[in-house]
Protein backbone atom coordinates (compact mmCIF):
# COMPACT_ATOMS: atom_id res chain seq x y z
CA UNK A 1 0.00 0.00 0.00
CA UNK A 2 2.81 2.64 0.45
CA UNK A 3 2.54 5.69 2.25
CA UNK A 4 -0.82 7.09 3.85
CA UNK A 5 -0.21 10.19 2.30
CA UNK A 6 2.26 9.78 -0.32
CA UNK A 7 -0.19 9.34 -3.68
CA UNK A 8 -0.75 13.32 -2.15
CA UNK A 9 3.14 13.95 -1.32
CA UNK A 10 4.74 12.62 -4.20
CA UNK A 11 4.61 13.46 -7.56
CA UNK A 12 4.82 10.64 -10.50
CA UNK A 13 8.48 9.93 -11.61
CA UNK A 14 9.24 8.02 -14.59
CA UNK A 15 12.42 6.99 -15.82
CA UNK A 16 13.46 9.33 -18.80
CA UNK A 17 15.38 8.48 -22.32
CA UNK A 18 17.85 9.71 -23.78
CA UNK A 19 17.12 12.05 -26.09
CA UNK A 20 16.43 11.27 -29.47
CA UNK A 21 18.90 12.19 -31.51
CA UNK A 22 21.74 10.68 -28.97
CA UNK A 23 19.50 7.62 -29.17
CA UNK A 24 18.70 6.77 -32.59
CA UNK A 25 22.59 6.41 -33.05
CA UNK A 26 22.79 3.02 -31.45
CA UNK A 27 21.10 -0.12 -30.74
CA UNK A 28 21.07 -0.17 -27.34
CA UNK A 29 18.38 0.47 -24.57
CA UNK A 30 18.09 3.94 -23.56
CA UNK A 31 15.83 4.01 -21.01
CA UNK A 32 17.87 6.28 -18.09
CA UNK A 33 17.16 4.33 -14.57
CA UNK A 34 15.56 5.94 -11.37
CA UNK A 35 18.17 5.97 -8.34
CA UNK A 36 16.75 3.40 -5.38
CA UNK A 37 15.88 6.00 -2.92
CA UNK A 38 13.71 7.37 -6.08
CA UNK A 39 11.85 4.02 -7.01
CA UNK A 40 11.07 3.82 -3.16
CA UNK A 41 9.80 7.10 -2.66
CA UNK A 42 7.02 5.71 -6.30
CA UNK A 43 6.49 2.81 -3.98
CA UNK A 44 5.00 5.24 -1.45
CA UNK A 45 2.43 6.48 -3.98
CA UNK A 46 0.71 3.49 -3.67
CA UNK A 47 -2.36 4.64 -1.68
CA UNK A 48 -4.36 1.43 -0.06
CA UNK A 49 -7.04 1.87 -2.34
CA UNK A 50 -9.19 -0.89 -1.07
CA UNK A 51 -9.77 -2.62 -4.31
CA UNK A 52 -6.68 -2.29 -6.18
CA UNK A 53 -7.87 -2.96 -9.56
CA UNK A 54 -4.21 -2.79 -11.04
CA UNK A 55 -4.23 -6.62 -9.41
CA UNK A 56 -6.49 -7.81 -12.09
CA UNK A 57 -5.70 -5.40 -14.64
CA UNK A 58 -2.65 -7.76 -14.77
CA UNK A 59 -3.42 -9.89 -16.92
CA UNK A 60 -0.89 -12.30 -14.95
CA UNK A 61 -2.28 -11.19 -11.58
CA UNK A 62 0.79 -9.33 -9.87
CA UNK A 63 0.43 -8.57 -6.42
CA UNK A 64 1.35 -4.93 -7.40
CA UNK A 65 0.38 -3.39 -4.05
CA UNK A 66 2.07 -5.77 -1.83
CA UNK A 67 5.84 -5.56 -4.05
CA UNK A 68 4.57 -1.67 -3.51
CA UNK A 69 4.39 -1.78 -0.36
CA UNK A 70 8.25 -3.69 0.41
CA UNK A 71 9.90 -1.31 -1.77
CA UNK A 72 8.32 1.93 0.11
CA UNK A 73 9.90 0.05 2.95
CA UNK A 74 13.19 -0.48 1.30
CA UNK A 75 12.43 -4.47 1.48
CA UNK A 76 13.56 -4.80 -2.03
CA UNK A 77 13.97 -9.08 -1.51
CA UNK A 78 10.60 -9.01 -0.16
CA UNK A 79 9.60 -7.37 -3.45
CA UNK A 80 11.57 -9.97 -5.10
CA UNK A 81 9.66 -12.81 -3.82
CA UNK A 82 6.17 -10.93 -4.24
CA UNK A 83 7.13 -10.13 -7.77
CA UNK A 84 8.15 -13.51 -8.89
CA UNK A 85 5.36 -15.23 -7.32
CA UNK A 86 2.78 -14.59 -10.32
CA UNK A 87 6.04 -13.51 -13.16
CA UNK A 88 8.29 -15.74 -14.25
CA UNK A 89 10.12 -13.03 -16.53
CA UNK A 90 9.70 -9.48 -14.62
CA UNK A 91 12.58 -8.39 -16.42
CA UNK A 92 10.46 -8.99 -20.01
CA UNK A 93 7.64 -7.15 -19.20
CA UNK A 94 9.24 -4.33 -16.67
CA UNK A 95 10.60 -3.79 -20.47
CA UNK A 96 7.99 -4.14 -23.18
CA UNK A 97 4.34 -4.36 -21.11
CA UNK A 98 2.10 -1.75 -22.27
CA UNK A 99 1.29 -2.02 -18.63
CA UNK A 100 -2.67 -2.09 -18.66
CA UNK A 101 -2.15 -2.56 -14.57
CA UNK A 102 -1.40 1.32 -14.83
CA UNK A 103 -4.22 2.04 -16.65
CA UNK A 104 -6.23 0.42 -13.74
CA UNK A 105 -4.59 2.19 -11.02
CA UNK A 106 -7.27 4.11 -8.88
CA UNK A 107 -5.05 6.84 -8.62
CA UNK A 108 -5.24 7.25 -12.42
CA UNK A 109 -8.86 8.21 -11.78
CA UNK A 110 -7.57 11.92 -10.91
CA UNK A 111 -3.91 11.53 -10.92
CA UNK A 112 -0.82 9.85 -12.73
CA UNK A 113 -0.61 6.41 -11.82
CA UNK A 114 1.97 4.47 -9.79
CA UNK A 115 4.56 4.03 -12.24
CA UNK A 116 4.11 0.30 -11.52
CA UNK A 117 5.80 -1.23 -14.69
CA UNK A 118 8.94 1.11 -13.60
CA UNK A 119 9.04 -0.25 -10.32
CA UNK A 120 8.66 -4.05 -11.34
CA UNK A 121 11.85 -3.85 -13.63
CA UNK A 122 13.58 -1.93 -10.66
CA UNK A 123 13.24 -4.61 -8.79
CA UNK A 124 13.85 -7.96 -10.87
CA UNK A 125 17.25 -5.09 -11.57
CA UNK A 126 18.51 -4.58 -9.06
CA UNK A 127 17.79 -8.60 -7.84
CA UNK A 128 19.96 -9.60 -10.48
CA UNK A 129 22.72 -6.75 -9.63
CA UNK A 130 22.80 -7.88 -5.87
CA UNK A 131 23.04 -11.56 -6.82
CA UNK A 132 19.56 -12.41 -5.20
CA UNK A 133 18.22 -14.79 -8.63
CA UNK A 134 19.67 -17.76 -7.95
CA UNK A 135 19.12 -21.11 -9.56
CA UNK A 136 15.62 -22.91 -8.83
CA UNK A 137 16.22 -26.45 -8.89
CA UNK A 138 13.10 -28.97 -8.46
CA UNK A 139 13.68 -30.82 -5.03
CA UNK A 140 12.68 -34.03 -6.44
CA UNK A 141 12.19 -34.98 -10.24
CA UNK A 142 9.09 -36.59 -11.60
CA UNK A 143 10.36 -38.73 -14.34
CA UNK A 144 8.17 -37.44 -16.62
CA UNK A 145 9.72 -35.61 -20.08
CA UNK A 146 7.60 -32.48 -21.73
CA UNK A 147 8.01 -31.53 -25.08
CA UNK A 148 7.76 -27.33 -25.47
CA UNK A 149 7.32 -26.31 -28.97
CA UNK A 150 8.63 -22.63 -29.52
CA UNK A 151 10.74 -20.84 -26.89
CA UNK A 152 8.81 -17.55 -26.93
CA UNK A 153 7.78 -15.74 -23.94
CA UNK A 154 4.72 -18.42 -23.77
CA UNK A 155 7.02 -21.40 -24.06
CA UNK A 156 9.45 -20.45 -21.79
CA UNK A 157 7.07 -19.93 -18.69
CA UNK A 158 5.61 -23.12 -19.31
CA UNK A 159 8.97 -25.07 -19.13
CA UNK A 160 10.06 -22.68 -16.42
CA UNK A 161 7.01 -23.87 -14.27
CA UNK A 162 6.87 -27.36 -15.55
CA UNK A 163 10.86 -28.15 -14.54
CA UNK A 164 9.90 -25.87 -11.16
CA UNK A 165 7.36 -28.86 -10.53
CA UNK A 166 10.08 -31.72 -11.32
CA UNK A 167 9.24 -32.61 -14.89
CA UNK A 168 12.09 -33.46 -17.18
CA UNK A 169 11.28 -30.42 -20.08
CA UNK A 170 13.09 -30.13 -23.58
CA UNK A 171 12.15 -26.86 -25.49
CA UNK A 172 12.09 -27.31 -29.35
CA UNK A 173 12.96 -23.92 -31.39
CA UNK A 174 13.17 -23.67 -35.14
CA UNK A 175 15.14 -20.63 -35.33
CA UNK A 176 18.86 -20.85 -34.65
CA UNK A 177 18.48 -19.00 -31.07
CA UNK A 178 16.22 -18.95 -28.00
CA UNK A 179 13.15 -16.31 -27.56
CA UNK A 180 10.51 -15.96 -30.22
CA UNK A 181 9.30 -12.54 -30.98
CA UNK A 182 11.78 -11.48 -27.57
CA UNK A 183 14.43 -12.39 -29.99
CA UNK A 184 13.56 -11.57 -33.56
CA UNK A 185 10.49 -9.28 -33.08
CA UNK A 186 11.02 -6.93 -30.45
CA UNK A 187 14.29 -4.65 -31.33
CA UNK A 188 17.28 -4.92 -29.16
CA UNK A 189 16.71 -0.88 -28.11
CA UNK A 190 13.29 -2.08 -26.58
CA UNK A 191 14.74 -5.50 -25.44
CA UNK A 192 18.45 -5.98 -24.75
CA UNK A 193 18.86 -9.41 -25.69
CA UNK A 194 21.42 -10.09 -22.41
CA UNK A 195 18.63 -9.94 -20.44
CA UNK A 196 17.43 -12.87 -22.78
CA UNK A 197 20.21 -14.45 -22.45
CA UNK A 198 20.85 -13.94 -18.72
CA UNK A 199 17.44 -15.71 -18.15
CA UNK A 200 17.47 -18.27 -20.75
CA UNK A 201 21.62 -19.58 -19.28
CA UNK A 202 19.70 -19.56 -15.55
CA UNK A 203 17.05 -21.80 -17.02
CA UNK A 204 19.95 -23.85 -18.26
CA UNK A 205 21.34 -24.19 -14.55
CA UNK A 206 17.73 -25.34 -13.37
CA UNK A 207 17.70 -28.10 -15.52
CA UNK A 208 15.74 -27.08 -18.87
CA UNK A 209 17.34 -28.55 -21.94
CA UNK A 210 17.15 -25.93 -25.46
CA UNK A 211 17.60 -27.53 -29.23
CA UNK A 212 17.31 -25.11 -31.73
CA UNK A 213 17.19 -25.39 -34.92
CA UNK A 214 14.92 -27.83 -33.85
CA UNK A 215 11.91 -27.25 -36.72
CA UNK A 216 8.40 -29.78 -35.36
CA UNK A 217 6.63 -31.22 -37.79
CA UNK A 218 10.07 -30.98 -39.95
CA UNK A 219 13.04 -32.42 -38.70
CA UNK A 220 11.11 -34.02 -35.54
CA UNK A 221 7.33 -35.26 -36.77
CA UNK A 222 4.85 -35.11 -34.35
CA UNK A 223 4.77 -39.03 -34.13
CA UNK A 224 8.31 -38.83 -32.97
CA UNK A 225 7.82 -36.60 -29.91
CA UNK A 226 4.60 -37.93 -29.09
CA UNK A 227 6.61 -41.83 -28.67
CA UNK A 228 9.15 -39.80 -27.09
CA UNK A 229 7.33 -37.58 -24.60
CA UNK A 230 4.58 -37.96 -21.82
CA UNK A 231 3.04 -34.20 -22.77
CA UNK A 232 3.77 -31.52 -25.24
CA UNK A 233 2.79 -28.15 -25.24
CA UNK A 234 2.52 -26.16 -28.61
CA UNK A 235 3.81 -22.62 -28.22
CA UNK A 236 4.90 -21.72 -31.85
CA UNK A 237 3.30 -17.86 -32.18
CA UNK A 238 0.87 -16.17 -34.76
CA UNK A 239 3.39 -15.73 -37.71
CA UNK A 240 1.57 -16.15 -40.75
CA UNK A 241 0.90 -12.13 -41.74
CA UNK A 242 -1.64 -10.23 -43.18
CA UNK A 243 -0.86 -9.39 -46.31
CA UNK A 244 -2.03 -6.51 -48.88
CA UNK A 245 -2.67 -7.80 -52.21
CA UNK A 246 -3.15 -4.62 -54.02
CA UNK A 247 -2.18 -4.20 -57.72
CA UNK A 248 1.53 -3.78 -57.79
CA UNK A 249 2.46 -6.12 -54.56
CA UNK A 250 5.23 -7.97 -56.55
CA UNK A 251 7.07 -4.92 -56.67
CA UNK A 252 10.39 -4.96 -54.78
CA UNK A 253 10.82 -3.22 -51.80
CA UNK A 254 6.84 -4.46 -50.84
CA UNK A 255 8.06 -6.11 -47.45
CA UNK A 256 6.72 -8.15 -44.63
CA UNK A 257 7.66 -6.30 -41.33
CA UNK A 258 8.57 -9.42 -39.54
CA UNK A 259 11.06 -10.10 -42.30
CA UNK A 260 12.51 -6.56 -41.96
CA UNK A 261 12.92 -7.07 -38.21
CA UNK A 262 14.17 -10.61 -38.05
CA UNK A 263 17.23 -9.74 -40.44
CA UNK A 264 17.54 -6.40 -38.38
CA UNK A 265 18.27 -8.10 -35.04
CA UNK A 266 20.38 -11.18 -36.50
CA UNK A 267 22.17 -8.01 -38.12
CA UNK A 268 22.32 -6.08 -34.86
CA UNK A 269 23.84 -9.75 -33.04
CA UNK A 270 26.66 -9.76 -35.92
CA UNK A 271 24.89 -12.36 -37.80
CA UNK A 272 26.29 -12.54 -41.85
CA UNK A 273 23.64 -11.27 -43.92
CA UNK A 274 23.50 -13.57 -47.13
CA UNK A 275 23.84 -11.53 -50.08
CA UNK A 276 21.12 -10.65 -52.29
CA UNK A 277 18.57 -10.99 -49.31
CA UNK A 278 19.09 -7.54 -47.82
CA UNK A 279 16.25 -5.72 -46.91
CA UNK A 280 17.50 -2.16 -45.88
CA UNK A 281 15.36 1.52 -45.00
CA UNK A 282 19.21 3.02 -45.69
CA UNK A 283 18.62 6.02 -47.60
CA UNK A 284 15.29 5.27 -48.66
CA UNK A 285 11.49 7.19 -48.06
CA UNK A 286 10.04 4.06 -45.76
CA UNK A 287 6.22 3.79 -45.23
CA UNK A 288 5.17 2.01 -43.07
CA UNK A 289 1.45 0.50 -43.26
CA UNK A 290 0.12 -0.50 -39.44
CA UNK A 291 0.36 1.16 -36.37
CA UNK A 292 0.84 -1.14 -34.16
CA UNK A 293 3.92 -2.27 -31.90
CA UNK A 294 5.15 -4.13 -34.84
CA UNK A 295 4.83 -0.76 -37.00
CA UNK A 296 6.35 0.84 -34.18
CA UNK A 297 9.49 -1.22 -34.04
CA UNK A 298 9.41 -0.90 -37.82
CA UNK A 299 9.65 2.81 -37.51
CA UNK A 300 12.43 2.96 -34.74
CA UNK A 301 14.79 0.49 -36.65
CA UNK A 302 14.26 2.20 -40.06
CA UNK A 303 15.10 5.58 -38.31
CA UNK A 304 18.78 3.47 -36.84
CA UNK A 305 19.04 2.05 -40.57
CA UNK A 306 19.16 6.02 -41.52
CA UNK A 307 16.34 6.45 -43.77
CA UNK A 308 15.83 9.77 -45.45
CA UNK A 309 11.98 9.62 -44.13
CA UNK A 310 9.77 7.56 -42.10
CA UNK A 311 5.73 7.39 -42.94
CA UNK A 312 3.65 5.09 -40.51
CA UNK A 313 -0.25 5.02 -41.68
CA UNK A 314 -2.97 3.64 -40.50
CA UNK A 315 -6.97 2.79 -42.53
CA UNK A 316 -8.21 3.30 -38.84
CA UNK A 317 -9.22 6.97 -38.02
CA UNK A 318 -6.95 8.79 -35.48
CA UNK A 319 -8.15 8.05 -32.31
CA UNK A 320 -9.54 10.10 -29.59
CA UNK A 321 -6.40 12.08 -27.17
CA UNK A 322 -8.24 10.83 -23.82
CA UNK A 323 -10.76 8.14 -22.40
CA UNK A 324 -14.13 7.93 -24.29
CA UNK A 325 -17.71 5.91 -23.14
CA UNK A 326 -15.83 2.78 -25.03
CA UNK A 327 -12.53 3.33 -22.96
CA UNK A 328 -13.43 4.49 -19.62
CA UNK A 329 -11.39 3.86 -16.54
CA UNK A 330 -10.08 1.17 -15.40
CA UNK A 331 -9.97 -0.42 -19.38
CA UNK A 332 -6.59 -0.39 -20.89
CA UNK A 333 -7.58 1.80 -23.52
CA UNK A 334 -4.69 0.41 -26.00
CA UNK A 335 -4.80 1.64 -29.70
CA UNK A 336 -8.11 2.98 -28.94
CA UNK A 337 -6.55 6.12 -27.81
CA UNK A 338 -4.37 8.32 -28.50
CA UNK A 339 -0.29 7.78 -27.63
CA UNK A 340 3.13 8.07 -29.41
CA UNK A 341 5.82 5.48 -28.52
CA UNK A 342 9.19 6.53 -28.55
CA UNK A 343 10.00 4.82 -31.68
CA UNK A 344 7.45 7.21 -33.26
CA UNK A 345 9.01 10.52 -31.51
CA UNK A 346 11.91 9.91 -32.91
CA UNK A 347 10.82 11.11 -35.91
CA UNK A 348 8.23 9.62 -38.14
CA UNK A 349 5.37 10.78 -39.64
CA UNK A 350 1.80 9.65 -38.91
CA UNK A 351 -0.99 9.38 -41.19
CA UNK A 352 -4.74 8.05 -40.31
CA UNK A 353 -7.74 7.20 -42.68
CA UNK A 354 -5.40 6.25 -45.30
CA UNK A 355 -6.58 3.42 -47.53
CA UNK A 356 -3.70 2.30 -49.88
CA UNK A 357 -4.49 1.37 -52.87
CA UNK A 358 -1.83 0.48 -55.53
CA UNK A 359 2.03 0.11 -54.98
CA UNK A 360 4.22 1.67 -57.83
CA UNK A 361 7.03 0.43 -59.34
CA UNK A 362 9.74 1.71 -62.04
CA UNK A 363 10.46 0.12 -65.28
CA UNK A 364 12.90 -2.06 -63.11
CA UNK A 365 9.80 -3.46 -61.25
CA UNK A 366 11.26 -1.43 -58.05
CA UNK A 367 8.91 0.42 -55.78
CA UNK A 368 8.76 3.81 -56.25
CA UNK A 369 5.95 5.09 -54.12
CA UNK A 370 2.06 4.31 -53.13
CA UNK A 371 -1.36 5.69 -54.41
CA UNK A 372 -3.48 6.19 -51.62
CA UNK A 373 -7.04 7.65 -50.79
CA UNK A 374 -8.26 9.43 -47.90
CA UNK A 375 -10.89 7.09 -45.73
CA UNK A 376 -14.48 8.79 -44.67
CA UNK A 377 -15.27 6.87 -41.13
CA UNK A 378 -18.17 8.52 -40.95
CA UNK A 379 -20.58 5.52 -40.99
CA UNK A 380 -18.16 3.13 -39.24
CA UNK A 381 -16.26 1.75 -41.86
CA UNK A 382 -13.86 3.19 -45.08
CA UNK A 383 -15.38 4.92 -47.50
CA UNK A 384 -13.13 6.76 -50.28
CA UNK A 385 -13.32 10.25 -50.05
CA UNK A 386 -13.85 11.26 -53.96
CA UNK A 387 -10.66 13.34 -55.48
CA UNK A 388 -8.68 12.67 -52.51
CA UNK A 389 -6.13 10.13 -54.18
CA UNK A 390 -2.50 11.13 -53.67
CA UNK A 391 1.04 9.54 -54.19
CA UNK A 392 3.57 8.90 -51.54
CA UNK A 393 6.87 8.84 -52.50
CA UNK A 394 8.55 4.79 -51.33
CA UNK A 395 11.49 3.30 -52.29
CA UNK A 396 10.80 0.62 -48.71
CA UNK A 397 6.91 -0.52 -47.78
CA UNK A 398 6.79 -2.51 -44.42
CA UNK A 399 3.71 -4.17 -44.03
CA UNK A 400 2.44 -4.54 -40.38
CA UNK A 401 -1.12 -5.29 -40.44
CA UNK A 402 -1.17 -7.95 -38.13
CA UNK A 403 -1.53 -11.98 -38.24
CA UNK A 404 -3.57 -14.08 -39.01
CA UNK A 405 -3.03 -17.39 -37.55
CA UNK A 406 -0.65 -19.60 -36.46
CA UNK A 407 1.60 -21.83 -38.79
CA UNK A 408 -1.12 -24.80 -39.73
CA UNK A 409 1.26 -27.45 -40.74
CA UNK A 410 2.41 -28.07 -37.07
CA UNK A 411 -0.78 -28.42 -36.07
CA UNK A 412 -1.67 -30.51 -38.33
CA UNK A 413 0.86 -33.21 -37.89
CA UNK A 414 -0.39 -32.99 -34.50
CA UNK A 415 -3.92 -33.40 -35.60
CA UNK A 416 -5.29 -31.32 -33.07
CA UNK A 417 -8.50 -28.78 -33.90
CA UNK A 418 -8.54 -25.53 -35.32
CA UNK A 419 -10.84 -22.93 -34.05
CA UNK A 420 -12.62 -20.10 -36.23
CA UNK A 421 -9.75 -17.84 -36.44
CA UNK A 422 -7.54 -20.84 -37.33
CA UNK A 423 -5.75 -20.83 -34.12
CA UNK A 424 -5.27 -23.85 -31.92
CA UNK A 425 -8.74 -24.93 -30.49
CA UNK A 426 -8.72 -25.77 -27.18
CA UNK A 427 -10.38 -25.90 -23.64
CA UNK A 428 -8.36 -24.75 -20.99
CA UNK A 429 -4.79 -25.28 -22.81
CA UNK A 430 -6.05 -28.91 -23.65
CA UNK A 431 -6.11 -29.52 -27.84
CA UNK A 432 -8.47 -31.73 -29.40
CA UNK A 433 -5.63 -34.98 -28.71
CA UNK A 434 -5.22 -36.69 -25.84
CA UNK A 435 -1.78 -34.87 -24.11
CA UNK A 436 -1.12 -32.24 -26.52
CA UNK A 437 -1.68 -28.94 -24.84
CA UNK A 438 -1.01 -24.90 -26.00
CA UNK A 439 -0.33 -21.29 -25.08
CA UNK A 440 0.33 -18.46 -26.18
CA UNK A 441 -0.62 -16.63 -29.37
CA UNK A 442 -0.60 -19.74 -31.26
CA UNK A 443 -3.74 -20.42 -29.13
CA UNK A 444 -5.07 -16.72 -28.27
CA UNK A 445 -3.86 -15.12 -31.41
CA UNK A 446 -1.40 -12.25 -31.66
CA UNK A 447 -1.39 -11.01 -28.57
CA UNK A 448 1.09 -9.68 -26.01
CA UNK A 449 4.35 -10.83 -23.90
CA UNK A 450 2.62 -10.65 -20.44
CA UNK A 451 -0.42 -12.13 -21.85
CA UNK A 452 2.06 -15.12 -23.24
CA UNK A 453 3.70 -15.91 -20.06
CA UNK A 454 -0.09 -15.67 -17.97
CA UNK A 455 -0.80 -18.42 -20.61
CA UNK A 456 2.38 -20.59 -20.50
CA UNK A 457 2.02 -20.68 -16.50
CA UNK A 458 -2.02 -21.46 -16.67
CA UNK A 459 -0.69 -24.61 -19.30
CA UNK A 460 1.45 -25.92 -17.09
CA UNK A 461 -0.93 -26.04 -14.54
CA UNK A 462 -3.03 -28.07 -16.76
CA UNK A 463 0.05 -30.25 -17.96
CA UNK A 464 1.26 -31.22 -14.28
CA UNK A 465 -2.51 -32.37 -13.69
CA UNK A 466 -2.34 -34.38 -16.08
CA UNK A 467 0.60 -35.84 -15.54
CA UNK A 468 0.67 -36.22 -11.58
CA UNK A 469 -3.43 -36.95 -11.88
CA UNK A 470 -3.71 -34.65 -8.70
CA UNK A 471 -4.28 -30.84 -8.34
CA UNK A 472 -1.23 -29.05 -9.05
CA UNK A 473 1.31 -27.92 -6.81
CA UNK A 474 2.65 -24.88 -8.73
CA UNK A 475 0.53 -22.86 -6.98
CA UNK A 476 -1.67 -20.19 -6.97
CA UNK A 477 -4.03 -21.40 -9.28
CA UNK A 478 -7.26 -20.03 -7.94
CA UNK A 479 -6.18 -16.55 -7.72
CA UNK A 480 -4.30 -16.76 -11.03
CA UNK A 481 -7.47 -18.51 -13.07
CA UNK A 482 -10.01 -16.02 -11.12
CA UNK A 483 -7.99 -13.08 -11.87
CA UNK A 484 -7.37 -13.99 -15.84
CA UNK A 485 -10.72 -13.89 -16.56
CA UNK A 486 -11.38 -10.75 -14.58
CA UNK A 487 -8.73 -9.19 -16.63
CA UNK A 488 -9.83 -10.87 -20.28
C1 LIG B 1 7.49 -6.90 -33.92
C2 LIG B 1 6.69 -7.21 -32.70
C3 LIG B 1 6.83 -6.41 -31.59
C4 LIG B 1 6.11 -6.69 -30.44
N1 LIG B 1 6.27 -5.87 -29.37
C5 LIG B 1 5.61 -6.16 -28.23
C6 LIG B 1 5.78 -5.33 -27.09
O1 LIG B 1 6.50 -4.33 -27.11
N2 LIG B 1 5.12 -5.67 -25.95
C7 LIG B 1 4.33 -6.78 -25.88
O2 LIG B 1 3.79 -7.06 -24.81
N3 LIG B 1 4.13 -7.57 -26.96
C8 LIG B 1 4.75 -7.28 -28.13
N4 LIG B 1 4.57 -8.07 -29.22
C9 LIG B 1 3.72 -9.29 -29.10
C10 LIG B 1 4.50 -10.41 -28.39
O3 LIG B 1 5.83 -10.44 -28.82
C11 LIG B 1 3.83 -11.76 -28.62
O4 LIG B 1 2.48 -11.68 -28.22
C12 LIG B 1 4.54 -12.87 -27.83
O5 LIG B 1 5.90 -12.96 -28.15
C13 LIG B 1 3.86 -14.22 -28.10
O6 LIG B 1 4.58 -15.21 -27.44
P1 LIG B 1 4.50 -16.74 -27.89
O7 LIG B 1 5.46 -17.45 -27.00
O8 LIG B 1 3.10 -17.19 -27.93
O9 LIG B 1 5.02 -16.79 -29.39
P2 LIG B 1 6.38 -16.23 -30.15
O10 LIG B 1 7.04 -15.22 -29.31
O11 LIG B 1 5.90 -15.91 -31.48
O12 LIG B 1 7.28 -17.53 -30.15
C14 LIG B 1 6.95 -18.67 -30.90
C15 LIG B 1 8.22 -19.44 -31.22
O13 LIG B 1 7.87 -20.72 -31.72
C16 LIG B 1 8.76 -21.07 -32.74
N5 LIG B 1 8.12 -22.09 -33.57
C17 LIG B 1 6.99 -21.95 -34.31
N6 LIG B 1 6.68 -23.11 -34.93
C18 LIG B 1 7.64 -24.00 -34.56
C19 LIG B 1 7.87 -25.38 -34.89
N7 LIG B 1 7.06 -26.04 -35.70
N8 LIG B 1 8.97 -25.97 -34.35
C20 LIG B 1 9.80 -25.30 -33.51
N9 LIG B 1 9.62 -23.99 -33.19
C21 LIG B 1 8.56 -23.35 -33.70
C22 LIG B 1 8.98 -19.77 -33.48
O14 LIG B 1 10.17 -19.81 -34.23
C23 LIG B 1 9.07 -18.80 -32.29
O15 LIG B 1 10.41 -18.70 -31.84
C24 LIG B 1 5.23 -7.80 -30.40
C25 LIG B 1 5.08 -8.60 -31.54
C26 LIG B 1 5.80 -8.31 -32.67
C27 LIG B 1 5.61 -9.15 -33.89
S1 LIG C 1 3.33 -7.40 -16.16
FE1 LIG C 1 2.51 -5.57 -17.22
S2 LIG C 1 0.42 -5.38 -16.43
FE2 LIG C 1 1.50 -6.77 -15.03
S3 LIG C 1 2.33 -5.43 -13.38
FE3 LIG C 1 3.94 -5.63 -14.94
S4 LIG C 1 3.65 -3.85 -16.27
FE4 LIG C 1 1.75 -4.12 -15.12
Amino acid sequence: MGKDTGFKDFERKAPAYQPPEDRIRHWDEFVIPLSQEEVEIQGARCMNCGVPFCHPGCPLGNVIPDFNDHIYQGKWRRALKALYSTNNFPEFTGRVCPAPCESACVLGINRPPVTIKNIEVSIIERAFQEGWVEPRLPRKRTGRCVAVVGSGPAGLAAADQLNRAGHTVTVFERADRIGGLLRYGIPDFKLSKHVLDRRIDLMMTEGVAFRTGAHVGVDYPAAELLAEFDAIVLAGGSTRPRDLPIPGRDASGVEFAMDFLTQSNHRVAGDEIPEGTDILATGKDVVVIGGGDTGSDCVGTSIRQQARSVTQIEILPRPPEGRTVETPWPVHPGPRMFSTSSSQAEGCERDWAVLSKEFLADGSGALRGIRAMRADWSAGRPEEIPGSEYEMPAQLVLLAMGFLHPEHAVLDDFGVDKDDRGNCASSSHRTSRDGVFVAGDMRRGQSLVVWAISEGRECALEVDEYLTGRPSLLGAKARSRSDVALAR
